[in-house]
């Protein structure tokens, strides 16, 4: 699923690409892929010519804020990703209309298709079809109880480690469980969580509250050193994820933890394991990152 240094590629990728388009028109085969409004002949209807005026991320949303007033949102939840580029329909299937990586077998998905007045496309890949594309007024998604729920963004230069340490007062649980609550912390999923919680040395089940200030400061260190370094490679594509020029993220080749169950630790040579924490794998050193 992508977290957020995939979606923040995929934004700089967009910004690069689609910033200043005018929508035309837009296809689907899936029309529940739009919930906002639900109905989708109104949703093209609205979207026609409105123009990308700023493309940005809050957590693990892309928003396009256009002109009139709207924000166009995509949360792109487990498989989906957004792509630009050229496609030509061949016996009903869009086809990338030249070779190269939109041919990559995990671009094949495409559900909705919205056409720019410069002849660029952009689609949304999703093989399990849970992404979810929402048009709101400016104003009322920025006030929306769901956007004013999420937490600090962990690299926003304002996520102080004065504020960090505010986030987890007076909370209770398991500190991998907290770190991946978006009401706390935007944007950290599985992978992430992992991978921060191997650089700070921290076992994913540690309770919060016994986390001493030495371990809290590395771990605020280490979710910030691990995003920044996943936003510079272009995120992970172990998975579904892709660029929106198609390409892979470099974050693969940097994986400490995640997914690592059986392999030595880079640090210890101890085999990483993985466990359940509220139903979800969490990987770690058993030697570097004791409860
Ligand atoms: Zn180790």
């Amino acid at each position: 699923m992508p977290e957020l240094p995939e979606v923040q590629t995929t934004v700089n990728g967009l910004n690069k690409k689609v910033l200043n388009g005018t929508f035309i028109d837009v296809w689907t085969d899936w029309k529940k892929i739009v919930k906002k409004p639900a109905d989708f002949e109104k949703f093209k209807k609205e979207i026609k010519n409105k123009k990308i005026k700023k493309i940005w991320r809050r957590a693990k949303n892309i928003i396009f804020d256009l002109s009139g007033g709207y924000s166009l949102l995509v949360h792109q939840k487990m498989t989906g990703h957004l792509l630009v580029g050229y496609w030509v329909l061949d016996n009903g299937y869009w086809k990338p209309k030249q070779k190269g990586p939109l041919n990559d077998p995990y671009n094949r998905f495409l559900h909705l298709i919205f056409f720019f007045d410069n002849g660029k496309m952009m689609a949304l890949s999703d093989a399990r079809k849970f992404a979810k594309v929402e048009l709101w007024k400016t104003k009322e998604l920025l006030n929306s109880k769901e956007f004013k729920n999420i937490g600090p963004e962990p690299l926003d230069k304002n996520f102080t480690f004065e504020k960090y340490k505010k986030v987890f007062e007076n909370k209770k649980g398991k500190i991998k469980q907290l770190i991946m609550n978006p009401e706390i912390i935007a944007g950290i999923g599985n992978i992430y969580a992992s991978e921060a919680l191997w650089q700070a040395k921290i076992h994913p089940e540690k309770s919060v509250a016994k986390l001493s200030k030495k371990e809290l400061k590395s771990l605020y260190e280490a979710i910030k050193k691990v995003l920044l370094l996943a936003v510079k490679l272009g995120g992970e594509s172990f998975s579904d994820y892709r660029k929106p020029d198609g390409t892979k993220g470099n974050f693969d080749s940097e994986r400490k933890a995640y997914k690592r169950e059986g392999q030595k630790c880079h640090r210890c040579g101890t085999k990483i394991k993985r466990i359940k924490v509220a139903q979800r794998s969490a990987f770690f050193c058993p030697h570097c990152q004791k409860i």
